[in-house]
């Protein structure tokens, strides 16, 4: 079930949504109150050629019910197949920005994910900003029995889970559990987010988000995302195959 019919694009094998942060924000804020489930994962080039590579994160990917335009690359390549994508929304954006929409509702909501020093350092922050937020529970991504996680997020009764163990950890841990987890009403796969949140790892400053190069200074102000280079490139081969397959396939019309 894909969350709003109609506004959908299909790319590379995922239906990206095509509207912009506020209108799924308040679709999201909706569903919330009439208890439709969804389950968020931000697209990039890195999730494109994963979900190529391993039928586990594919499937992983494709059981979230709204896959929103987080890389640029996404919205670039989507150009190329004649799809204008309204607006990039990034993890963190609308991770944000549902904050902002349900703290005020007071709906209880569980932090999974990030070192200890970053989760709770990030909790503190969320709560200042946020000051009517509901946070029922927490726990850092590192813990080894992930059933023990899931038994706390149950008892917690929280109905918004926030999920940041990279990817496709985080995607295949929710596949797996979230049949279990029947009072959560909204889950978000974040990657990195509680990082940013806590302030331990600074987002680009807002003119190179604008420029849309805020994937150059992650790689260059986190060398370990160098790997990124990796799944890049093969993300513009895939590309540039499929630019090849549609053009054979109109040429043979
Ligand atoms: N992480 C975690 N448990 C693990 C591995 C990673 O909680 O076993 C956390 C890590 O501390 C970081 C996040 O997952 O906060 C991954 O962030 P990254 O930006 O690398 O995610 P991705 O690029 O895969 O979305």
């Amino acid at each position: 079930m894909r969350l709003v019919d109609g506004k959908n694009e299909d790319f590379m094998g995922f239906s990206v949504y095509n509207g912009t942060r506020d209108s799924l924000i308040n679709k999201i804020k909706q569903d919330l109150l009439t208890g439709n489930k969804n389950i968020i994962i931000a697209v990039n080039p890195k999730k494109i050629v994963l979900s190529k590579k391993s039928s586990e994160a594919a499937s992983a990917f494709h059981a979230a019910t709204v896959h929103i335009a987080d890389g640029v690359g996404i919205v670039i390549g989507a150009r190329k197949f004649g799809i204008h994508i309204k607006e990039r929304i990034t993890g963190i954006d609308l991770l944000e920005g549902i904050l902002r929409k349900i703290a005020p509702m007071k709906i209880p909501i569980f932090f999974f994910g990030a070192s200890e020093e970053n989760l709770v350092r990030a909790v503190d922050n969320i709560k200042s900003t946020y000051k009517e937020i509901n946070i029922v529970g927490q726990c850092n991504g590192y813990i080894e029995e992930k059933s023990k996680v899931v038994e706390q997020i149950r008892n917690s009764r929280a109905e918004v889970l926030v999920v940041a163990l990279g990817s496709p950890a985080q995607e295949i841990f929710v596949k797996e559990y979230c049949n279990e987890l029947k009072n959560v009403k909204l889950i978000l796969t974040v990657g990195g987010s509680i990082d940013v949140l806590s302030k331990r790892v600074k987002r680009a400053p807002k003119l190179i988000c604008k420029m849309n190069i805020e994937w150059l200074y992650r790689m260059i102000s986190q060398p370990k995302r160098i790997i990124e280079n990796r799944f890049l490139l093969e993300y513009i081969s895939l590309l540039l195959r499929e630019i090849r397959r549609r053009g054979s396939r109109n040429n043979d019309c």
